[in-house]
């Protein structure tokens, strides 16, 4: 495909390509490398790339990816699908949130640059060699192995046409959450850096969680896999119609973080609308002494949270959401 050049392809059908692009060597003369699948319908039409596991614990998506460019192989559609099923591949190999090598958090470190540190020279190589060569991003996230989080999807806002596009494919994505990612806590993250560099909408959905996936895995997936489809609907690379809920919300999402380590008790769940004030949380020390209470800061609905009985000072405690209409 034009544009995107892989450094070592291990498959090459009618219109799929499996392999690999590399960004370091290794002692052993192995390589850091990135998974690539390109599925080109040899029609016209936009170039959609769709990643997971950026953090390297977050898999739904990365199953969904797979679902659709083997479905895709054989069934027509309109321009090109670029599928990255393990972003962060040591991460995900080694059921890792962050990089084993050098501990960053990828998410954290966008756009990267090509001579500090390796997770910082995969942020600048995808971005400079798969990126810069689509026309929109499906970045998948998810509640990883602690937290559980309801699925949402992120976008980012504004005026211009690219948050006009980015808005049109996360309702199109069409899961109850949609997440206005106005007030991030954090910079480093994809999305503002592929907005940034290169004018590309992207949406981010957070999708499935370990404490979720004994009994959820396969619906998980499915949400990744049919919220593909209908992005691509909305695309115009398939046809048929967008379908869309009626029940889908604005939100704005808050880290609210423990202040103790201890034993941590959910009294809010899932979806639970809370008034400000209500008591959401509790945590206790090793002797059972109760030494947190966390009360809603304003009135909102958990859209998450941190989901290992133990917690640590300042680990993300409640992801809760205001609702903004
Ligand atoms: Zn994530």
């Amino acid at each position: 495909m034009e544009g995107i050049k892989l450094d070592d392809v291990v498959l090459k059908t009618g219109n799929r390509i499996n392999g690999f692009i590399n960004y370091g060597q290794k002692p052993d003369g192995s390589n850091f490398r990135i998974p690539v699948i390109i599925v080109d319908s040899k029609l016209e039409g936009p170039t959609l790339l769709i990643d997971a596991c950026t953090h390297g614990d977050e898999y739904e998506g990365a199953e969904a990816i797979l679902r659709i460019m083997d479905e895709f192989e054989t069934r027509g559609f309109r321009g090109k699908l670029i599928g990255v099923p393990a972003l962060n591949f040591e991460a995900f190999a080694e059921i890792s949130r962050a990089s084993i090598t050098d501990g960053f958090n990828l998410n954290r470190i966008f756009p990267g640059n090509d001579n500090t540190y390796i997770t910082h020279r995969l942020a600048y190589v995808y971005m400079e060699r798969v990126v810069k060569y689509v026309d929109q991003v499906i970045t998948f996230h998810g509640g990883g192995d602690v937290l559980h989080l309801e699925p949402i999807i992120g976008y980012l806002p504004g005026d211009d046409s690219v948050s006009e596009v980015a808005l049109g494919m996360a309702k199109a994505f069409n899961v109850k959450y949609n997440w206005k990612m106005q007030n991030l806590p954090f910079t480093g993250v994809s999305a503002l850096e592929y907005k940034k560099a290169f004018g590309i909408p992207t949406i981010l959905p957070e999708v499935g969680s370990h404490c979720d996936r004994l009994k959820s895995r396969e619906k998980n997936v499915k949400i990744c896999y049919e919220g593909i489809l209908n992005v691509m609907k909305y695309l115009e690379m398939l046809e048929g119609e967008v379908v869309v809920r009626d029940d889908q919300m604005t939100v704005e999402l808050n880290y609210i973080h423990s202040r103790n380590g201890g034993i941590q008790k959910l009294i809010k769940k899932e979806n639970d609308i809370v008034e400000e004030g209500e008591l959401m949380g509790e945590i206790y020390d090793v002797f059972g002494n109760k030494i947190e209470e966390l009360f809603a800061p304003y009135r909102g609905v958990v859209i998450g949270f941190w989901s290992v009985p133990v917690i640590r000072p300042g680990d993300w405690w409640y992801l809760f959401a205001k609702i903004l209409d």
